[in-house]
């Protein structure tokens, strides 16, 4: 059925709805009917699926149909069966499976819960009155509102439009904004064309709309399309690309080194190609660091929850990384480093000064004049506002160029935009019921900074539409207005810059004259000094439209769109400046972000002196500050020298923002930038670390962002780089653990058949199993290091430091110069001081499998103490990770299981006698001193400007 060619009423009666929308039950039974509003997710994988796939490398393939050969020829007439190498090798094999099961399954449930939280809301009539639901519960029928920033939750077709423009390239590629009526159209309208039609998954650019849904979840346009688009991205980290890469490139080499290994064993020690075969590949599995990218991805989507928990929604794996990188934080100032909780403390109307009591939710409060003679006792008289048309002016021209609600009583007394909220509350302390009836008007943008409502009004209530100001020309005798009829009035609130060009008039000690240039130099003059007191000022202009051509018919189209015309021709009224007081938290932060060699830099839509007064009272240097058109008229090198001097850039332009973050960009900073507004998504994408406010970003800010600030606070900010910092440590924790402890193994198992094959040939030509380590025992060594301790140091405790130190630097590999010696340094030191002990053991006794024990337990030893050695470059003691402690010792007791129980048999090891733990710990005592030698002096050598 279509929807775009019928008119409203044939809609609504076909989906069986009014305009005041469905009731509660009815949406219910709806969204049973119908089920939740959502695209399939195609990425949804099963548990089984998972546990499969653990097993898709091939060397653990070959070990496989090697063991079973091996099985196989065991049990050949006359040949010895191996029943038990072979069950063992499957066994060990598929534990390690399930650590990579678990490890794959928390992250994908991280993930999913990090994707049920970007869900985003809606706004929909039920019962007639506007809710806020989640989209999912949206149902065909529900009447939506939307407006500008909003993306749109279902297909709907519109009921009424005001200058909605939606942005459909999501859907049709098509990039500039289309402008949505009521209006049928044809039915043959291609979907570009349906002007009367929203689509889910679309946002909304400028505008509002009311509009009935008509479909919904998969069975949008865009369902239709769709294979499921999740709004956490399962990328690929760049870390784990390199891991990825890396453990590509060790793989190569182990494998050389492992065909090294098997040719020697051939000439040497056993013809059995079987038993070689079995080595070799063992030796692969076991070194190859096949899983270092899921543990990376892992850690990293353990590390969003962590953050989640402190308010930082991630919407996209890979920001964890450049969050610990960050150098500058480029953050708006209303709501993030302020309260926004504004409250009007000053008012200027008419050429008269006011200060405004009592609090930001409360209508009791008083104006009193400032050059008011202070009454006996030094208290100062309330101005009645009735009796200063002005002062009523201006706080009526806000109350009612306003869309935000107050209800004092309510619990949440206060619902809309809180510069407007503070207005109508400016306007209830004077105790008038703004009577007005909207006919249209010229939308706010961050752009133009003002915002102009055109209505009717009562004539008694347009004290100040040019010739019926207070006294002068009035309809009766006793100068009162006529309150009789009504007036057409446009109101204009808005940076008073902003709105005095709208301005050629204005209302000064009661009368209404033309605005020289004087008087705008007073007017901005005043709006500085109350901008020094950190307020934020709001200027306010009026024009009567009674006596334009066509007498009071207001210029407004059937959509709601005033002509931006009435913008001009204005009186200006006078200012209101409120408080909005940085949030007490905030200057904290700030100064651990400039500890941590992080530059935190404002750029605000506010005023450049409020502007500044806000950064000095939080810590940011607001000595010198740049402004939007400044900024515009800089060239790209003159920007980049202003981008890494200036801390704070005023009345800033969403375009202005995105040239300040490229200019920072050039300069080699890694930047995170906060946005909120509609036009924000440019700069949030294109920013390093995009960040959108959760309570008061548009769902198109969010829906850009790569982080979503629950509680649109910069000290979380300042949590979440802390937060990406020691992820990104725990990375290079873990890497750097697992890749020594691998190397170690190999080099142990490569250089211990070359120099058993020479020292002792005799016991080295004893068979298939003539090495340093059994495949077994190499595979539970792999098993016992690289599962639970790595996990546990995959989501380690932070280190103290992590905000003291600099930023690393951006594009710095995970393994870096220092890494990489230590890996080497690490593995030469194990292979040397266990060999040491294996042919020392092998020498004493002459027994090769007591001497493998030996060398068994050292490795596991070495590599839990290993653990310790990376931790400690990080200021981390031994105890400080209660779950590291207790993976250690899981390990260690799983080791003493295997030496001391009737296990032992099946590992085909011996049980070591005081003298056999006395070589293991002289042994691992060695490598202790060497390693933290190795490492000392790789300080020394090898310099890195982080850990
Ligand atoms: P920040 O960028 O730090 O959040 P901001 O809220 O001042 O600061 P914008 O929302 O872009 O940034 O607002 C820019 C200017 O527009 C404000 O300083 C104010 O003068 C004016 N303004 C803000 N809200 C309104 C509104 N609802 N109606 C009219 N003018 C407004």
């Amino acid at each position: 059925m279509s929807w775009h060619d019928r008119d409203v009423a044939a809609v609504l009666d076909a989906l069986d709805v009014d305009a005041d929308g469905l009731s509660s039950e009815a949406a219910a039974g709806r969204l049973e009917e119908h089920g939740s509003n959502r695209l399939a997710s195609s990425e949804s994988t099963s548990a089984l699926a998972l546990f499969v796939s653990q097993f898709r490398e091939a060397l653990v393939y070959l070990l496989v149909v090697a063991a079973a050969l091996s099985l196989a020829v065991g049990l050949l007439p006359g040949a010895e069966p191996k029943y038990v190498d072979a069950g063992l090798i499957v066994l060990i094999l598929l534990a390690n499976g399930a650590f990579g099961f678990v490890q794959d399954y928390r992250a994908e449930r991280s993930l999913a819960a990090l994707r049920a939280m970007s869900v985003p809301d809606a706004t929909v009539v039920r019962g007639g009155e506007e809710r806020t639901i989640p989209a999912p519960d949206v149902v065909p029928g529900d009447v939506i509102v939307v407006g500008a920033g909003d993306a749109i939750p279902a297909d709907a077709r519109v009921l009424s439009s005001q200058a909605l423009s939606v942005d459909e390239s999501a859907l049709t590629g098509e990039s500039v904004p289309v402008e949505k009526r009521s209006d049928p159209v044809p039915a043959d309208a291609p979907l570009a064309e349906r002007s009367n039609m929203l689509y889910m998954n679309t946002a909304a650019t400028k505008g509002r709309a009311r509009a009935v849904v008509v479909d919904t979840g998969m069975d949008t346009e865009v369902g239709d399309i769709a294979t499921g688009l999740a709004a956490v991205e399962d990328e690929e980290t760049p870390f784990a690309a390199e891991v990825d890469a890396l453990g590509r490139r060790i793989g190569a080499g182990v494998v050389g080194l492992v065909v090294l290994v098997a040719v020697i064993q051939f000439l040497f020690t056993t013809t059995d190609p079987l038993a070689v075969a079995l080595t070799a590949i063992t030796l692969a599995v076991a070194a190859v660091p096949e899983g270092l990218p899921a543990v990376v991805t892992l850690t990293l989507a353990l590390g969003s929850q962590r953050l989640l928990a402190k308010n930082a929604l991630v919407r996209r794996l890979p920001v964890v990384e450049s969050l610990g990188s960050v150098d500058t934080i480029v953050t708006d100032k209303t709501g993030t480093l302020t309260e926004n909780r504004m409250t009007v403390t000053r008012v200027h109307a008419g050429g008269r000064e006011y200060a405004v009591t009592g609090d930001a939710t409360d209508v009791d409060g008083d104006f009193e004049p400032a050059d008011a003679p202070t009454a006996d006792g030094g208290a100062v008289q309330p101005q009645e506002v009735a009796d200063d048309p002005a002062l009523e002016a201006v706080l009526r021209c806000g109350a009612v160029c306003n869309d935000a609600t107050f209800d004092p009583d309510a619990d949440d007394p206060l619902r809309g935009d809180p510069t407007e909220s503070a207005l109508l509350v400016s306007a209830a302390k004077a105790g008038f019921d703004p009577t007005f009836d909207r006919l249209g008007e010229v939308a706010f943008t961050s752009e133009r900074k003002r915002m102009t409502v055109v209505g009717r009004e009562p004539r008694s209530h347009a004290p100040t539409t040019d010739d019926r100001v207070d006294g002068s020309p009035s309809d009766d005798d006793d100068g009162r207005r006529d309150a009789e009829g009504e007036s057409v009035v446009a109101y204009t609130k808005g940076a008073p810059e902003a709105v005095l060009s709208c301005c050629d008039r204005i209302l000064l000690d009661g009368e209404v004259r033309a605005l020289e240039d004087a008087d705008r130099e007073a007017v901005l003059a005043r709006t500085e000094s109350f901008a020094a007191d950190a307020l934020r000022v709001l200027g306010f202009a009026v024009r009567s439209l009674d006596g334009e051509p066509g007498g009071g018919v207001a210029p407004v189209d059937e959509d709601g769109v005033a002509d931006p015309e009435v913008e001009s021709g204005m009186t200006f009224l006078g200012l209101q400046g409120m408080l909005d007081p940085p949030r007490a938290e905030v200057a904290d932060a700030i100064a651990d972000c400039h500890d941590a060699g992080i530059r935190v830099v404002m750029a605000t839509g506010d005023n450049a002196v409020t502007a500044r007064a806000i950064a000095d009272a939080v810590g940011i240097d607001g000595s010198e500050s740049r402004s939007g058109p400044e900024v515009d008229e800089l060239s790209d090198d003159a920007l980049v020298d202003a981008a890494m001097s200036v801390d704070v850039f005023a009345r800033m332009s969403p375009d202005a923002k995105v040239r300040v973050l490229e200019a920072l960009q050039r300069s080699e900073q890694t930047v995170a930038m906060t946005g909120d507004g509609v036009n924000d998504g440019p700069a949030l994408r294109r920013a390093d670390v995009g960040i959108a406010m959760g309570q008061r970003g548009t769902d198109v800010a969010k829906g850009a962002a790569d982080v979503v600030l629950r509680d649109d606070n910069f000290t979380t900010i300042r949590d979440a780089v802390a937060e990406g910092r020691g992820i990104f440590d725990n990375v290079r924790k873990f890497v750097n653990y697992l890749l020594s402890a691998n190397a170690g193994e190999v080099l142990v198992v490569f250089f211990g058949v070359l120099l058993g094959s020479a020292l002792f040939p005799a016991v080295f030509a004893g068979g298939g199993d003539a090495l340093v380590l059994t495949p077994v025992m190499l595979l539970w060594i792999n098993l016992v290091t690289d599962g639970l301790p790595a996990l546990a140091l995959g989501s380690d405790t932070r280190s103290s430091d992590v905000m003291r130190r600099p930023p690393r630097p951006s594009g710095e590999p995970v393994i870096h110069a220092r890494m990489a010696a230590s890996v080497l340094g690490i593995a030469a030191t194990m292979t040397v001081t266990g060999l040491g002990a294996f042919f020392y053991a092998l020498d004493a006794t002459g027994d090769l499998r007591y001497a493998q024990t030996v060398l068994f337990a050292f490795l596991v030893a070495v590599e839990m103490a290993r653990i310790q050695l990376v931790r400690r470059r990080y200021g981390q003691s031994p105890l400080s990770n209660p779950w590291l402690v207790a993976a250690v010792l899981a390990s260690l007791a799983l080791q003493a299981l295997v030496l001391y129980t009737p296990l032992a048999d099946l590992f085909d090891v011996v049980a070591l006698s005081a003298n056999g733990l006395a070589i293991v710990a002289v042994a691992s005592v060695g490598f202790l001193v060497v390693g933290t030698a190795v490492e000392r002096a790789l300080d020394v050598l090898v310099t890195n400007r982080t850990q």
